[in-house]
């Protein structure tokens, strides 16, 4: 199948300006600065196809010397955006591509110019591009599905051109820059189109991927203490309660601090907002693993424990009241002591849902409230129950 580079040319122009303008305009959203990187990429690589429809004119210098510097400096800037995006910093040593580039101002007008031309205009941006995929590697936390993508499209993209430095030193291929002979050129266009559609779109998922998860993950945690939100237990809590069995109980603790609008009250909000974060960290801190706890708004939290006993609900509960009680005291005063009181309830059957289990609590925690406060109330649901209090 024969490609006519100027129609070749003429359709990457054509993408390459619609890719330069859809990441400008994701910009305008999400705000990242590897998008504006890209984009710009994609709009010299516009430019640069533009001029090197000139070499038909005979304008060889702009045509060729130039058009090939913007495709080497549209490469560099698609690095540098994933520089940012990986959030590392370049060293100054890539600037030298430029440098190799103005060099190439001084190759004599020989037979072998075009070779030679495309072997360093080549060997460039494959060192750019796999350096810009070798930066989007995992490393510890993964950067998620679009950046994977990028990466291998960018490696894909980067071996093409080392492979097109092949032919270039086989002795006797035609290669002329000057009038798109050569069917290493043709080839290269039609990889150009391709790389240009699968680069875009997967540097688009990249960004995406990442806002998607920072908002799944502001949207699971609440603002305050950073704990678990409602909705976020919500979606947690099944896998936790599914696995409760008589060998292996589960328990629900709702706590909900004592006379806390006193502190609100006489201390101001700012004061009542510390407590809420200390008490936050002090269940981060007691929390065994396995569990899950939760702010559920206001000044009631929740936790949910697997593998649960009486003595380990109130050893817990215990030791949360202990540690929050003399925070308290020791930093706000109040006529009346600002304690904990907490609702427990204990299974050995999944229950029904999680909010009838929250329910559950409040019955318990209301009759913590009702028998004077600073204290846990349990209530055993399991088959060997014994009532406990404390
Ligand atoms: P009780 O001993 O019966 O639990 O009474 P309480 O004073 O602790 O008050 P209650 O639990 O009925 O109400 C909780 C109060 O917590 C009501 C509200 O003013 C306050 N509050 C709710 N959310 C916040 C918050 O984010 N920051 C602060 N500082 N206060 C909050
Ligand atoms: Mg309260």
């Amino acid at each position: 199948m024969a490609f006519d580079p100027l129609t070749m040319l003429t359709i990457t122009i054509a993408l390459a300006l619609a890719a330069s303008l859809y990441l400008a305009i994701e910009w305008q959203t999400v705000r990242e600065p590897a998008l504006l990187f890209w984009s710009a990429g994609f709009a010299l690589i516009s430019v640069g196809c533009i001029l090197a429809l000139l070499r038909s004119s005979g304008l060889l210098l702009v045509g060729i010397w130039f058009a090939n510097g913007l495709l080497i400096t549209s490469h560099w800037l698609f690095f540098a955006g994933v520089a940012r995006f990986t959030e590392v910093r370049l060293s100054r040593a890539w600037l030298l591509a430029v440098a190799i580039w103005f060099a190439m101002l001084l190759l004599p007008n020989g037979p072998e110019w075009s070779k030679i031309m495309l072997l360093v205009n080549s060997l460039l941006i494959a060192l750019i591009t796999i350096r810009a995929s070798f930066l989007l590697r995992p490393r510890g936390k993964s950067l998620g599905a679009g950046a994977a993508q990028l990466r291998f499209v960018l490696l894909g993209h980067g071996l093409f051109y080392i492979a097109k430095t092949i032919p270039v030193l086989v002795p006797g291929t035609l290669i002329d820059l000057a009038s798109f002979q050569g069917q290493i050129i043709k080839i290269s266009l039609v990889e150009g189109v391709m790389a240009l559609m699968l680069i875009s779109l997967s540097m688009t998922g990249t960004v995406r991927y990442r806002r998607e998860k920072r908002i799944e993950r502001l949207a699971a945690r609440d603002p305050l203490t950073a704990m678990y939100n409602r909705r976020a237990l919500e979606a947690r809590a099944p896998k936790l309660l599914d696995g409760v069995s008589p060998k292996h109980p589960g328990a629900l603790l709702l706590i909900d601090i004592d006379n806390f609008k006193q502190v609100n009250d006489l201390h101001g909000h700012a004061a009542g907002d510390k407590l809420l974060v200390a008490l936050g960290e002090m269940i981060r801190q007691a929390l065994p693993e396995g569990s899950l706890a939760a702010r559920l708004g206001g000044d009631e939290f929740v936790i949910l424990l697997r593998d649960a006993s009486p003595e380990r609900i109130t050893n817990l509960g215990d030791l949360l009241r202990q540690q929050f009680q003399s925070a308290a005291a020791q930093t706000f005063a109040t006529p009346e002591a600002v304690t904990l009181s907490v609702g427990a309830s204990l299974f050995d059957q999944p229950p029904a849902s999680l909010a009838a289990l929250i329910e559950q609590g409040d019955v318990a925690l209301y009759e913590s409230k009702r028998g004077g406060r600073d204290s846990i109330r349990l209530v055993d649901r399991t088959s060997n129950a014994e009532p406990l209090t404390g």
